[in-house]
This record gives C-alpha cells, structure tokens and sequence, in this order.
C-alpha cells in the first residue's frame, strides 16, 4: 500500500565485494558494508537504483563486459530480491533503451494483461463495485505478468550476455540473503495483516510469523531456485511450463490459511493467457523541448503523452527566467491540463482509439496553453480538450474527468554503458506488495495491476478508455524517460508513485533543464503534484516553505503529502564521464555507482 517511507533507511549491500570494486578498492572483506551514495560519476557505464545490491548486481555485469541492457537485467533481477514489494518476475514494466549504434530509441511494453476472459464487468457484483482493498488482496486483479517476457525480449534484442549469466547476481543474493533494513521492516509490517493470511507469502516474508528486524539476513532460496530454472529453462518456465502452471494454480485459488477469514476472490488466469502474453514494441513518444528530444512510453501506459503534453504546453513560456513561484504555477496548472487530457484520453491502444499523436502535437498543446494564466488558478476537474480536433482556447471536449487512485509503489533503475547504450526500466508489482499472495516454492508475489483500471466508468455516462476488457492493459504512469541532444543521450530518468510518477519526473526534468539543478539536487529537490484535482499535493519541502503562501495567494490550494516518488537517473557530462544519480533521502536514500569513479562527482 501506498506509504510514507520518511524516515526509513534502505538495507545496506552484502555484494560488497562488488561495490568495493566499484568505488576503486583492490579488496574488501567479505559481508563488510559500503557507504551508499545517491551520486557517482566516472567512466566504464553507471546504474542509479534505489538498492546498493541491485545497483551492484548491475555494475557487476558491466565490468564483465555486459551491455546496459545486460545490466539492466541483472539489476531488475537484483531488485526482485531485495525490492519483492515493487519487482519480481510476477509483475510488469516499461523499458526504454536508447541504442548508440543506430542512434534509435525503442520501447518494450511489458505491461500485465487481463485474462482473456475479462469483460468490463471484471471488478463487478451483483452491478456493484467490489471494495478496492478486496480487489487488491484476491487472484482477481492479478494480470498476466509481462516482467519475465521484457527481460527475454530486452536480452534476445539488443543484449550481449544469455539471460542465465544475467540472473546470476540475483541469484545468489537469494540465495546468500541481504540485509534487512527499517524500509523493508516498515513495508513488511505494513503488509504483516494480509501477508500472514497466505501462508506461502508468510513463510518467506514473516520469519518467525514477524516482519524481519533491521539488520538480520533475509534469504529466499524458493526465488534463487526459480531464477536457476529461468537460467536453464528460459522464460518458457513461465509461459509455457512448471512456474507458469504453479502461478495459473495459484491465482485460480489463492492459498489462503485455512484458518484465516480472509475471502480471496479467485482470479480466471489460464495456462492459454500466460501462452499469448506478448511484449509490445511500439515507437516511443517523442517531443521537442528546448532544442532536446524528450522520448517516453507510449501508451499503455500515460506517461509519454501526458508529460510530452505539459512540456508542450510548458515551452509556451521561458521557465529559465520566471521567479520560483511564477515557475511552479506554470508547471502545476500544466500538470493539471495533462492530468485532464489523460484521463480523457488514454487506455490500452490495442482496444481503444488513442489520439496518441494529438495528444502530443503542438497544435494541440497550443489550444491548451492558452488557458494558463500567471495570475489565475484554474478550477479542477478540468474538462478535457479534444486532441483529434484542436479547437479554439477553452472550448470544452466533454466532462471532466478526476483522476483516479492508483498505488505509490513501484521501482525505477537507469543505466547506461560505456558505448553509450542508455536503459530506463520501470517495473512494479502495482501496490507495496502487489496482491499480497506469493506462488507456493516459487518465492515471488503476484501483481494486482488489473486495479489500475476503472472499476466503473470515472464519469457516468462519458466513455472511458480504461476500463477492463479482454486482455486488456491497464493504463499506467509509468514514465520512463531518456532525453537526447542533437542525437546523443542527455540523461535518462524515471520514478516509482503511482500517477505522480509523470510529476515527478515532469518536475525532475524542468529542475535540471530549465533551472540549472545538477540531476541529483533536481532529483531531491521537494516534490509538487497537480493531477486534476482541487488540491496541489506538496511534498514538507515546499509546505513549509513561504512559497507556498505565494501560491496560495495566487488562488491555489494544497495538500500535505509525505513522500512523492523515488527518482533515480544517469547523465552523460560535457567531459564524457557518465553520472549516475539517486534519491540522496526518500526511501534512506538510492544507490548510484559506476564502473570507474573519477574526479568530482557532479
Ligand atoms: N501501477 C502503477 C502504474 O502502472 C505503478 C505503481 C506505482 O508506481 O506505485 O502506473
């Protein structure tokens, strides 16, 4: 479930060996534990992730001569141990690779599917919508995972090393264990209630029916044998053989302790949708801003277009020159008028009409930008503009349209090699812990991405793009981003949270772009959130600060909201070193490496 996680302090790496490397030491002694850092800069390639084991897992490939991808790989792998709350190969994600030889940027879609027995009706009883907490915690809203498929099909495009080599960090970090930290604690505890009524999930999650206290060694062998059987069996596992079967099992009767109350509605998942499940790779959204090309995930997920969109509408005015306030207006009520097209606008392209290139034409974003005003705040819900159809300034397209609840968790890495391949890869389980229900002897939780869909339309009457249907994608946030200038990769960037994913790294990139924050500071810098709603959600930073009565004064309203997002990104710098940077406190703070550190770090 979606959390704060202020004060929490991430687990401290067991791969030290590796990182010791990484941070230039001839040796290092076993289970010792190494600083984390959320900036490093320096030669070889670089990994920014929110674990120092993960992003060591990564590194470790790079210096054995593997690609971003590879790393990339080995990192998401990484990270379904030590981050099995938001990854895993139970789950799905985007990924966004930018390739130096051909200079082309692609996209896989490895997004969870609706069985293909879905109907609109999937969240649905009796005419009424089941509660979302039930949703969450049952076999229904489990979507076929896409996670192993993007993995496959990320190593057969444009890998360099066979999934087996790639999985192996991971695996022995199941199988060795790493070290507990107050995060992990927090979230275990957080979940403790539902966790203990699957006894699979308890076993693993629960040692000794308790979450795992700070600094023990959580182990996973369960995972570190079904990565084994992916290395030797190939993703088929999955999708066509013994994992797969286990997983249909699964969501087909959650295993819920006999002695528990818990109703765990049962999922129609079949051996035959884990046999159709295929990655889409579909062109990546593409806008200019600022003489940069910006490229995002196209739908199914929202991110491209609704961040391409606010930029759009953003280079309408010179946000290098405009004071703080004046800045962060323009980029709330463009968030707000993205927020609005969105949710409009954007489903499963594969079931829906998406006006994808409308959403992202200037054209459009002109007929858009018009309604913000530096002395005006504009009233939400906003009602959403017409992108086939670009009309006038402020002519209605239809009803407005809120934005609906997604969870706040999932996780980002970014990567980039020494030949200049870039990697922005975001995966996730849906909430802090997807549905709750691990697959009995396979040690990986199953997604509950089928509750990012609408249960019933979010505007009676009014058409809504998102709701289920037969293997159906649901619309996401996700935002992996990678910006190149005049051809070669600026920086790449991405961030978990739910629909404040697009904020985040809406607001990262303008941070680092229009007012000159090096990437980390952009990436730390305190948070605001407008998704169509009445109340701008501000992060204490900007709460507490007398911006805030600056904007109130020009009519705007808020909300305090913990902790939004946990960024990571890799920059090339004008000297050719590579900067990898991480959150330096959300979540205790992300881990950035790279293969060789020099000089000053950014
Ligand atoms: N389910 C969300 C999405 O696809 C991601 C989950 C999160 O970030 O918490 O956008």
């Amino acid at each position: 479930m979606a959390l704060p996680r202020h004060a929490a302090h991430r687990r401290l790496t067991v791969l030290t060996a590796v990182a010791a490397l990484a941070a230039g030491a001839a040796t290092a002694p076993a289970h010792a534990s190494v600083q984390k850092s959320p900036v490093a800069a320096g030669y070889g390639g670089a990994v920014a992730s929110v674990d120092a084991d993960a992003t060591a897992a990564g590194i470790e490939v790079l210096r054995k001569g593997g690609n971003a991808v590879d790393a990339a790989v080995a990192t998401a792998a990484a990270l379904g141990v030590t981050e099995p709350y938001s990854a895993g190969i139970g789950g799905g994600g985007y990924f966004v690779y930018y390739n130096a030889r051909t200079h082309k940027v692609s996209t896989l879609d490895g997004r969870e599917r609706a069985p293909l027995s879905a109907t609109k009706d999937l969240f649905l009883e009796k005419g009424k919508p089941i509660g979302f907490a039930d949703a969450v915690t049952s076999g229904l809203s489990v979507g076929t995972p896409g996670t192993p498929a993007t993995w496959d099909t990320a190593l057969r495009s444009w890998g360099s090393r066979p999934l087996a080599q790639v999985l192996r960090p991971a695996e022995r970090l199941a199988r060795d264990g790493f070290t507990v930290d107050a995060t992990f604690r927090q979230q275990t505890a957080d979940n403790q209630a539902r966790f203990k009524d699957f006894p699979a999930t308890a076993r693993i999650f629960l040692p000794g029916g308790k979450p795992p206290a700070v600094g023990s060694t959580l182990k996973n062998p369960d995972l570190a044998r079904t990565y084994a059987l992916l290395a030797e069996q190939g993703v088929d596992a999955v999708y066509h053989g013994a994992v797969g079967r286990d997983l249909v099992r699964t969501v087909r009767k959650p295993p819920v302790d006999p002695a528990s109350h818990r109703l765990a509605r049962p999922g129609d998942l079949t051996a035959k949708d884990l046999a159709a499940y295929r990655i889409e790779q579909q062109a990546p959204t593409r806008v200019t801003y600022r003489g940069l090309d910006v490229y995002g995930m196209a739908p199914s997920s929202s991110g491209g277009t609704t961040m391409g969109e606010a930029l759009n509408i953003l280079e309408h005015g010179n946000l290098r020159k405009a004071d703080q306030a004046t800045y962060l207006h323009r980029y709330i009520e463009a968030s707000r008028i993205a927020f609005a097209d969105r949710n409009r606008w954007v489903g499963d392209p594969a079931q829906e009409n998406v006006p994808e290139k409308g959403l992202l034409s200037k054209k459009f974003a002109d007929s858009r930008a018009c309604l913000v005003k530096d002395d005006k705040v504009l009233t939400s819900p906003l009602a959403p503009g017409d992108p086939r159809r670009p009309a006038p300034c402020g002519t209605r397209a239809g009803t407005p349209a809120p934005t609906p609840y997604e969870g706040q968790q999932t996780t980002h890495l970014t990567v980039a090699d020494k030949w200049g391949n870039v990697v922005a890869y975001t995966l996730t389980l849906e909430q802090t812990g997807g549905s709750g229900i691990t697959v009995p002897g396979r040690g990986f939780l199953l997604n509950n991405e089928l509750t990012d869909f609408s249960f019933t339309p979010v505007t009676p009457g009014v058409h809504d793009p998102n709701l289920p249907g037969p293997g159906k994608r649901p619309r996401s946030s996700m935002s992996p981003t990678i910006v190149l200038d005049h051809g070669r990769p600026a920086f790449a960037l991405g961030s978990p949270g739910g629909a404040t994913i697009i904020t985040t790294v809406l607001q990262t990139f303008l941070d680092h772009v229009d007012r000159g924050m090096p990437l980390v500071d952009a990436i730390a810098a305190p948070r605001a959130s407008q998704r169509n709603a009445a109340r701008t959600e501000l992060e204490p930073g900007l709460w507490n600060s007398p911006l805030r009565a600056r904007l109130e004064a020009r009519g705007h309203a808020f909300a305090l909201n913990p902790e939004i997002g946990a960024a990571t990104g890799v920059q090339r710098l004008p000297d050719g070193r590579w900067l990898a940077a991480a959150e330096k406190v959300r979540r205790g703070g992300g881990s950035a490496m790279v293969v060789r550190p020099s000089g000053p770090s950014h």
